[in-house]
């Protein structure tokens, strides 16, 4: 299994060894991590772990289910409510989510092979993107730990003779919280959850998503490293249909943080609405992406190619329809057509490859099934279009034209590298209500070089991040999150804190003398 050698008739294909700490990683079906310990399933069962780039299976990981997400809770409630973790100072919380984020820079080249492997992606670019934020995510936390203030509150309230008041909000942590996240940045993702809910000194049950649990049952291992008591952190590896909703829906959750599906977001707000658990929710896109005929289009194409082609298109912020002025629509197109064409495509561990597999078979069907419905309605497609290789689950990375607001390929989130290129004619209202004729929110991508064009435009789009002449930039302290049906709340920065904090008035009174 270490080598990640295969041989495919008389053709024997070899991709990068594995490092040893990598592959000592992978050997053995990998635990529940409850109360410190890693521990296999109750009911014993365990599910498969494959590499999208073959297909071939890595490894095997504990496959939790209601049992398993009971004894978990327990675990996150008894550590919040008695053990050490809610008598860390500040200061303490602080320095130990500083440690896991010097711990995961430690250990970069390992957790991007496990992300590579697991996920498909590019290793050099898990190296460079998804560990350097996740160190990120958990340093700028760290730093809210110490940072979190109540006020003091100016009462009227003069209806209770000789006494006055003094009034102050403190801001505690909700308890336990569940934490459900996807496949497409598997350890990014446990950070951008993990982090905050930590510093707000919440106790918490990670589900990873069963396509990728490797990364985050590794930074449950560093987690503990670094000095975050047992039972803080709990994960549960499994399927969403049994160990996602006994989450969900478990009494002693107080707060359940999802990210992934629009369809799956309203089942978590059904599970959680039998004791009305705080949710918020980061869901899916179908981001427009603008492009005026004033723009820099240096910039412009290689912006709209990075918008839709990162990581994929398998990113819900992906630029997915592509908006033209009309009379650069043929230079923009055959521009990201030809960057498109130019992109490697090849397993996650080769060093220089700059996009691997869709995460799974059933994301490659899906996203084989959109361009062929795109084809079938009339779309053509300026390049790519269909599988790439004979193995693995590889799309060609697509630029679609012909497109008509009707079909699926426009209506839908592909969550795969196409994106819909269509034109438009004036920069005016019809422009602005066709961006937001989605019922997604999430965010848009606008290139032009006239600030006053900039800000008005950006002041109407419908979306929780508005990239001006970039696209991708996610920062841990600019807020995150979307319009409509792309989710409840914002994550990152100050907003994040309201997530995982109640606030509460103390109010007492005093004589006046
Ligand atoms: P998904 O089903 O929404 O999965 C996200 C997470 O929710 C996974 O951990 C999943 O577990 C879990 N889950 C599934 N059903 C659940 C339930 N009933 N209760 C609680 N948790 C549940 O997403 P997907 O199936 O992996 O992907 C489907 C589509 O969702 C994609 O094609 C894409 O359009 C979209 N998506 C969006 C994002 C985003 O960031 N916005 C991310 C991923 C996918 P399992 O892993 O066991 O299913
Ligand atoms: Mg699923």
């Amino acid at each position: 299994m270490n080598e990640l050698a295969e041989r495919t008739g008389s053709e024997r294909v070899e991709t990068p060894r594995l490092s040893a700490s990598a592959s000592r990683f992978i050997s053995g079906t990998k635990g529940l991590l409850i109360g410190g310990r890693f521990l296999p399933a109750a009911s014993g069962k365990s599910f498969e772990v494959f590499d999208p780039s073959t297909g071939r299976l890595i490894t095997r990981c504990a496959e939790g289910d209601k049992q398993d997400v009971d004894l978990a809770v327990s675990a996150a409630r008894a550590a919040f409510e008695n053990g050490p973790w809610s008598r860390f100072t500040p200061a303490a919380r602080c320095r130990t989510l500083w440690k896991v984020g010097e711990l995961v820079l430690e250990h970069a080249d390992e957790l991007a092979e496990l992300e590579a492997l697991d996920n498909g992606k590019s290793v050099s670019i898990a190296r460079a993107v998804d560990v350097r934020l996740t160190a990120e995510m958990f340093q700028y936390m760290a730093g809210w730990a110490t940072r979190l203030e109540g006020s003091v509150l100016p009462l009227s309230f003069d209806m209770v003779p000789n006494t006055l008041f003094h009034a102050f909000t403190r801001r505690q942590p909700v308890g336990v919280v569940g934490q459900i996240i996807p496949w497409n940045f598997p350890l990014l993702m446990a950070a951008w959850k993990l982090a905050p809910a930590l510093a707000t000194g919440n106790t918490v049950v990670l589900k990873p998503a069963e396509q990728t649990p490797l990364t985050a049952l590794r930074l449950g291992e560093l987690v503990l490293e670094a000095g975050v008591p047992p039972g803080v952190v709990n994960i549960v590896t499994g399927f969403g249909e049994v160990a996602g909703a006994a989450l969900a829906a478990h009494p002693d959750v107080r707060k359940v943080a999802f990210t992934g599906s629009t369809e799956v977001g309203k089942l978590i707000v059904k599970a959680a609405a039998g004791d009305l658990k705080r949710v918020s929710l980061e869901l899916g896109g179908k981001s427009p992406n603008i492009i005026l005929a004033d723009a820099d289009l240096d910039l412009a194409i290689p912006g709209a190619a990075n918008a839709v082609f990162f990581n994929h298109g398998q990113s819900c912020v992906a630029g997915s329809r592509l908006f033209i002025q009309e009379q650069i629509f043929d230079a923009v197109v055959s521009g990201v057509a030809e960057l498109a064409r130019k992109i490697k495509l090849g397993p996650g561990l080769n060093p220089d490859t700059e996009m691997g597999p869709m995460v799974s078979e059933v994301q490659f069907e899906r996203v084989t099934g959109f361009l062929k419905s795109g084809a079938d309605q009339g779309a053509h497609a300026a390049c790519g279009g269909g599988r790439w290789g004979e193995r693995g689950y590889f799309v060609e990375p697509t630029v679609l034209i012909n497109v008509r607001r009707d079909m699926k390929v426009y209506q839908e989130e592909i969550f795969g590298p196409v994106v819909a290129a269509v034109p438009f004619k004036d920069v005016d209202d019809a422009l602005i209500s066709q961006a937001n004729d989605s019922r997604y929110g999430l965010a848009a991508g606008l290139w032009t070089r006239d600030m006053a064009k900039a800000h008005q435009i950006s002041a109407k789009l419908d979306a929780g991040t508005v990239w001006v002449n970039c696209y991708n930039v996610l920062d841990p302290s600019m807020p995150f999150g979307g319009f409509k049906e792309s989710g409840w709340g914002r994550e990152h920065g100050h907003e994040v804190l309201n997530h995982y904090t109640e606030v509460k008035s103390v109010c007492m009174a005093y004589s006046s003398v």
